[in-house]
């Protein structure tokens, strides 16, 4: 008979960077089902299929139960924490004293807690004389950053889930939000002004199919088209004056630079209809409140940074920031990858500070109670850059922690070698079956979501508290506790020994976060997190000095005095000459390859959503590839025909799906699937280094 619940408590879902509020239902303190939270300012009431999974997914076969060493005979075998930890540090300790600190890096993720990624990039750095150590956030958000501390001098995303409500214009640069973050497009759907919404992407995808306007351009022109916009904007005069001169620095030149993108250019250059432009032109101008979102179409991109900027400019120009429905909008993709761009210390110094800066390693070095030296002087690596220093024997010992790169990691063929050119690949994982795990000289069994407690922090900067409401199986530990031991059994435990608990953790983090744009000393504790239903930065000390002080739900960094972050005070419209991509379709390979995510009911490499019958019979685990009626009566496909997808990478089988959502001349693989990354085309953003995945030339020929 199943169990009865006899209590009840709150966490915040683990998947998404949408952090929806979660009920967990307990007997005898142990999770036994959920629902989703009515009262949290997030999801009110809503989760999707896999916030609903949430809890099947830590039950699985394939859980690691204990830590596995790879014997004489190659293959894994189980061992006591005690012989792997050993393992672990006289491994890496060789390797350094052989090579150099530069030998041994580590690869982090948006997908624990952060407290957690705070103790790893402290301990790695600080304590383990680490160099180099990126997250796996590089593949999905790395451009965001970028682009916001340029343009705003601090990575701060300007929003509220509540602007969704708000705005009377919404504009979707490659963001599917339909089914990438259901739960804030269902906040879409709840806006009671009708707005418009307008949707750039070269597919018609569920979203673009509810669009007002939708403007399914040529992939990867989207910087020529917004600065299209732009152009038409300001010689319309439909820009708003005042804020420019008061808010902004650089009008003139973008002005000036952009002046010869005239309709009939961007037009011809995206393949659109001049009329399709100008009707997005002019909601844009018609609008009261218009808001501007991006996510990973814009993001994984060749030329990703300046488009993002791109966005940024019309909201700046046009006057839609700092009230409520406006903003350049960056919406995250993992549970945490805003906590991994603020406390992973890796290419920002903890707290959002900078390595470089003596003043930040002197504040970091004090609180930490560190010695500075300890602090490196530079940032990290990017992802690319560690992959490529491992190539070149550079690097020799890697540390990778929930996130499975060889499956995820662009180009895969060349990601499997470089990774078997390690001399010895440490696995920190739920799963012992990931592709990475399973490449792993060494796999150390850890805790998920559900199985221990920290903070995420959200899309809107919401910082939520998930729980422990269920043991973890077999001999797992929980990140935290894993990060205890490397530090103990390394030899550098004395300096993290006032961190007992996440907790103690965070308070370390609020006093880095002081006078920061991130400012979140005025949180007390995790109770008032939870009383609060997950709190927004920033947060002051100066504002919290009552001791029944809660901050009100609904905040916004902008919202009053058009303040941004550089030293004037004002934001920097920022530009560059448009290029294409560095793989175009051409006689042998004549389709273009889009990647992305196929469904709401699966996650990035389905590590843990494949492990849900309910979420496996919503999405085939089987590869299609979807393809335009044209292209598949040319080659004489009919549906669900077997194919062989080929790029100069590599090749792949899938099964036809013919549908009228990519256009002729395209095909979409979605990313979960485990050989999509075979076929990628390795292009990173000059600025960002984030990969281009949404771009690549194949040919597809029938089995
Ligand atoms: Fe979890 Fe995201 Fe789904 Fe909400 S939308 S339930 S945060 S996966």
């Amino acid at each position: 008979a199943k169990a009865k619940p006899n209590g009840t408590t709150t966490s915040v879902c683990g998947f998404c960077s949408t952090g929806c509020g979660l009920e967990l239902h307990l007997q005898d303190g142990h999770a036994v089902n959920l629902t989703p939270a009515v009262d949290w300012p997030v999801n009110l009431g809503m989760a999707c299929p896999k916030g609903w999974e949430s809890l099947t997914v830590l039950k699985s076969n394939d859980r690691a139960t204990q830590p596995l060493l790879k014997g004489a005979d190659g293959k894994l075998a189980p061992v006591s924490w005690d012989t792997a930890m050993r393992a672990f540090c006289d491994r890496f300790k060789a390797i350094q004293a052989e090579h150099g600190n530069d030998s041994i890096a580590f690869l982090s993720t948006g997908q624990i807690a952060t407290e957690e990624m705070f103790f790893l990039g402290t301990l790695a750095k600080f304590g383990m004389g680490m160099l180099h150590g990126d997250g796996n956030t590089r593949q999905c958000m790395a451009t965001a950053v970028v682009a916001y501390k340029e343009a705003f001098g601090f990575d701060a995303p300007p929003f509220t889930y509540q602007d969704f409500e708000e705005s009377d214009v919404m504009v979707f640069v490659g963001s599917n939000l339909c089914i990438a973050h259901p739960i804030m497009w269902e906040r879409v759907l709840r806006n009671p002004h009708n707005p418009k919404i307008i949707v750039i992407d070269p597919r018609r995808t569920e979203t673009a199919v509810a669009a007002t306007h939708h403007l399914p351009l040529c992939p990867k022109t989207d910087l020529a088209l917004l600065y299209t916009i732009a152009n038409i904007l300001i010689q319309k005069g439909w820009i708003d004056d005042d804020y420019i001169a008061k808010n902004t620095t650089g009008f003139d030149a973008f002005k000036e630079a952009i002046a010869d993108y005239t309709l009939e250019r961007g037009a011809e250059t995206c393949q659109l209809d001049a009329e399709g432009i100008m009707a997005v032109v002019e909601a844009i101008h018609e609008g009261k409140r218009v808001s501007f979102w991006w996510t990973m179409g814009v993001n994984q991109s060749h030329q990703g940074v300046r488009t993002a900027q791109a966005i940024i400019n019309l909201a700046l120009m046009t006057g839609n920031m700092g009230r409520p429905g406006t903003g350049a909008n960056s919406i995250t993709g993992q549970c945490n990858a805003m906590g991994s761009r603020l406390y992973s210390n890796t290419t920002n110094l903890v707290g959002g500070h900078d390595f470089r800066n003596p003043e930040d390693r002197e504040k970091i070095a004090g609180i930490l109670d560190i010695p500075v030296v300890n602090i490196p002087t530079e940032n990290s690596w990017s992802y690319d850059r560690i992959m490529e220093g491992i190539r070149a024997g550079e690097i020799r010992g890697l540390w990778v922690i929930a996130t499975n790169p060889a499956h995820s990691w662009i180009h895969q063929k060349e990601a499997h070698e470089t990774f078997d050119k390690l001399d010895f690949l440490v696995v920190q994982d739920m799963y012992h079956s990931t592709e990475t795990a399973q490449r792993a000289d060494l796999v150390l069994p850890a805790a998920g979501w559900g199985e221990k407690e920290g903070t995420f922090i959200n899309s809107e900067r919401r910082i939520g508290l998930h729980k422990k409401v269920i043991p973890a199986p077999g001999e797992a530990l929980a990140d935290f506790q894993i990060f205890r031991l490397a530090a103990n059994y390394w030899g550098c435990g004395e300096m993290f020994d006032k961190w007992k608990t996440p907790e103690d953790v965070f308070q370390s983090m609020k006093k880095c976060s002081s006078d920061q744009p991130c400012d979140i000393t005025g949180i007390r504790d995790y109770r008032m997190l939870d009383d609060a239903r997950g709190i927004q930065w920033p947060v002051k000390a100066s504002e919290s000095t009552a001791d029944d002080w809660m901050p009100e739900q609904q905040r916004r960094l902008f919202e009053q005095d058009g303040q941004y972050f550089h030293a004037d005070g004002k934001a920097k419209f920022i530009f560059e000459t448009p290029r294409s991509p560095g793989e175009q379709p051409h006689d042998a390979y004549p389709l273009r390859l889009l990647t992305g995510r196929g469904t709401a009911a699966q996650w990035h490499t389905q590590t843990k959503t494949s492990k849900s019958a309910v979420l496996r019979t919503l999405y085939s685990t089987q590869l299609l590839v979807d393809m335009n009626p044209e292209d598949a009566t040319v080659l004489k496909l009919k549906p669900h025909d077997e194919v062989i997808v080929e790029s100069l990478r590599g090749s792949v089988k899938a099964r036809v799906n013919i549908v009228a959502s990519v256009q002729p001349g395209h095909v979409f693989l979605p990313m979960h699937n485990e050989l999509t990354n075979q076929l990628t085309f390795p292009e990173f953003d000059t600025y960002s280094r984030q990969p281009s995945y949404k771009n690549g030339a194949v040919r597809v020929r029938k089995l």
